[in-house]
């Protein structure tokens, strides 16, 4: 949980634009993108563009709070534009705790009733 921040992880290279993503918004403080491993139809990732926090233990209050303003929009704009009939909303610290990449990110997951979720 603890280790430092590795400028390397997929998420500052795709920040750094060293390796493609798709866009669904973008500003000055945070980037949301498409799951390149969708766990449904119109998965989504948000994340900092300013932190270097791996997890929420080290994030920013500030930081936070603008983080999770931007994963509201992002959820109120799938509804819109997928009409699931629900969502998740996920955010996983350590490996232990099912994190992959170590940039904080929250997941913005739509459900259907009746759809298995993939993976
Ligand atoms: P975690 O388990 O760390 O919360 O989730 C990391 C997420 O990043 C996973 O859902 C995985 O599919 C996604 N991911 C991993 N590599 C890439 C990538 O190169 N591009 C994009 N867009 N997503 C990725």
């Amino acid at each position: 949980l603890h280790a430092p921040y590795d400028p390397q992880n997929i998420f500052a290279k795709i920040l750094r634009g060293e390796i493609p993503k798709v866009t669904v918004w973008e500003d000055d403080a945070v980037l949301v993108f498409m799951d390149v491993f969708p766990q449904s139809e119109g998965h989504v990732l948000i994340i900092s563009k300013t932190s270097t926090a791996r997890t929420l233990l080290e994030i920013e209050p500030e930081v936070l709070a603008t983080l999770i303003a931007a994963t509201q929009r992002t959820a109120k704009a799938v509804v819109k534009a997928l009409s699931p009939d629900g969502f998740s909303i996920m955010q996983f610290n350590g490996e232990a705790g099912g994190q992959t990449v170590f940039h904080l990110h929250f997941h913005v997951i739509p459900r259907w009733t009746g759809r298995d979720m993939k993976g």
